[in-house]
């Protein structure tokens, strides 16, 4: 990874697991800027937000089925109040 400030080469100093993430502590060979990165699998990133879509998916299907459930309620009770 490159230096966020001059974009020159940078070596890792100190790397160890973080949770789910590896920290990295890196140093620019050039401006000898110090920061930090934190590796992770892209995987497991992935199946969370896939998670969180399929919540919310279901979740505005819920609504359309309620609204749906709801209509059909207020066309049987005006089939009925047609006197059927
Ligand atoms: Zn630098």
């Amino acid at each position: 990874m490159d230096c966020p400030r001059c974009s020159a080469a940078t070596s890792v100093k100190d790397s160890r697991p973080s949770a789910n993430l590896i920290r990295r502590r890196r140093v620019c060979g050039s401006c000898g800027h110090r920061f930090t990165t934190y590796e992770g699998a892209e995987a497991d990133r992935l199946s969370t937000r896939t998670a969180r879509q399929t919540r919310e998916k279901i979740g505005a299907l819920s609504k359309t089925l309620s609204a749906i459930q709801d209509e059909l309620r207020i066309l049987q009770n005006s089939v009925k109040g047609l006197g059927e």
